[in-house]
């Protein structure tokens, strides 16, 4: 007679024995909608091929969908009040391990190593904590290990950023710094009804399929993510009132942004949010050309 951990009977029984309490800045929205883990589960196309890192298990709804499906799970949680938790609710997979860390911390590469065999096909799949779905998502972005997608939880309003082509609103840095390294999808929207306790916002589930070259060739990192920064520090000023703020004001420098934007084909009367990933890309050739 299995339930569902998700089922939400089950999951009030499981909260109960343990007499656990929500933390609200731990970002504690647990899932107990059992079709929305099916479509995270197919979203992510989950199989026995796969290796799968979750973030944040809770009290392990998706983990044991995710268990079910992949041939290895392992999991970060960084409240360690759900140890007892997770040790019943797992205990009949064994192919999950737990290990409470903070995500931020975890030395990954050494973990993902050390519990996987590298012949899998390594997928990141995680109901985020609102809080620091930025740095999260960020962060995995740019390890260096070889995944092949991440289906991440968040709310819509991030969702909508990260998939936002140029020229809308929700376009700006977040938008660049993801589609420079993933293809992004927007899988499916989540009503905040799906969750204990329901957050004020509804979500989204996100499917980032990872580039295996950037989207478009920059000739340096760092020069081009402080140009996107400096792009769209004040987004209702013009890109050449960002730049002078960003690069100088001297007579000398504004020569030389004038002849990059010139040679990028750029007018300077425009806004950050008009640019797409190519036209920044060859700004930023433009301007270190100028140099
Ligand atoms: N996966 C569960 C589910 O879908 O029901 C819980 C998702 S809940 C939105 C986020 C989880 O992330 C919580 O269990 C929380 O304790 C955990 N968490 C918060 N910050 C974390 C961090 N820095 N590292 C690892 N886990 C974290």
């Amino acid at each position: 007679d299995y339930q569902a951990i998700a089922n939400p009977e089950r999951t009030r029984a499981i909260l109960k024995k343990y007499g656990f309490r929500f933390k609200k800045s731990l970002g504690q929205n647990f899932l107990t909608n059992e079709k929305v883990l099916q479509k995270i589960v197919s979203a992510a196309d989950v199989t026995d091929q796969d290796d799968i890192i979750e973030v944040g298990p809770g009290i392990g709804s998706l983990t044991e969908q995710l268990a079910i499906h992949a041939h290895q799970v392992l999991a970060f949680e960084v409240d360690e009040r759900l140890e007892p938790v997770l040790d019943e609710t797992l205990a009949p997979y064994e192919n999950t391990a737990v290990i409470f860390e903070d995500i931020l911390k975890a030395d990954l590469e050494t973990l993902v190593s050390k519990y996987f065999d590298g012949k899998h096909t390594l997928k990141i799949v995680a109901n985020l904590p609102y809080y620091i779905t930025t740095p999260i998502m960020m962060q995995l972005l740019k390890t260096k290990l070889p995944i092949e997608r991440m289906v991440l939880m968040m709310q819509k309003e991030v969702a909508e950023r990260l998939a936002a082509h140029p020229g809308t609103k929700a376009y700006g840095t977040l938008s660049i710094g993801v589609q420079m390294r993933a293809e992004v999808e927007i899988a499916e929207i989540v009503s905040h009804t799906a969750f204990v306790p329901a957050p004020n916002v509804d979500s989204a589930v996100v499917v980032l399929k990872m580039r295996s070259e950037p989207a478009v060739k920059i000739p340096d990192q760092k020069s081009f993510d402080r140009l996107i920064k400096g792009s769209f520090a004040h987004r209702r000023k013009s890109l050449w009132n960002n730049l002078i703020s960003l690069y100088g004001k001297d007579p000398q420098t504004k020569a030389k942004l004038t002849a990059a934007l010139a040679q990028a084909q750029i007018d300077p009367g425009t806004r950050a949010e008009q640019l797409s990933l190519q036209q920044f890309a060859n700004l930023d050739a433009a301007i270190l050309q100028a140099d």
